[in-house]
């Protein structure tokens, strides 16, 4: 847990959020600001910064956190979703706790 990390106090429950899962590793949330109809956040419960900060050692994780995806998005009534990872300052990251974004349901996103 870091301190000063939204996310952080999210999965702790300090601070409230729409809850669409949860397990021992990981908590998944709707987007505060969606840009899409659907729009959740996967989310380890571990403060890892961002991707460029996984080794080996996430790999298990990762590959949770990612197939937790079209799983969540059937459940939420999605035929077909987006996912996207931040990473970085330079690659769009404003929350460094890494999370993963799923959209549905058509996006404000561009398509590159
Ligand atoms: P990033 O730009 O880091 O990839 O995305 C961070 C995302 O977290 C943004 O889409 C933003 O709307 C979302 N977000 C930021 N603060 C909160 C919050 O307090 N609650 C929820 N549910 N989402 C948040
Ligand atoms: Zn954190």
């Amino acid at each position: 847990m870091s301190a000063d990390c939204i996310f952080c106090k999210i999965v702790a429950g300090a601070i409230p959020s729409t809850q669409i899962y949860a397990d021992d590793d990981v908590v998944v949330f709707k987007d505060i600001n969606p840009l899409a109809p659907v729009h959740f956040l996967i989310v380890p419960r571990a403060h890892i910064e961002s991707l460029a900060s996984c080794d080996a050692s996430h790999q298990a994780l990762l590959g949770k956190m990612l197939l937790l995806a079209p799983k969540l998005a059937k459940e939420q009534g999605l035929a077909g979703f987006r996912t996207m990872i931040n990473t970085g300052r330079d690659g769009g990251q404003e929350v460094f706790h890494i999370h993963v974004h799923v959209f549905g349901g058509g996006t404000t996103l561009p398509k590159t």
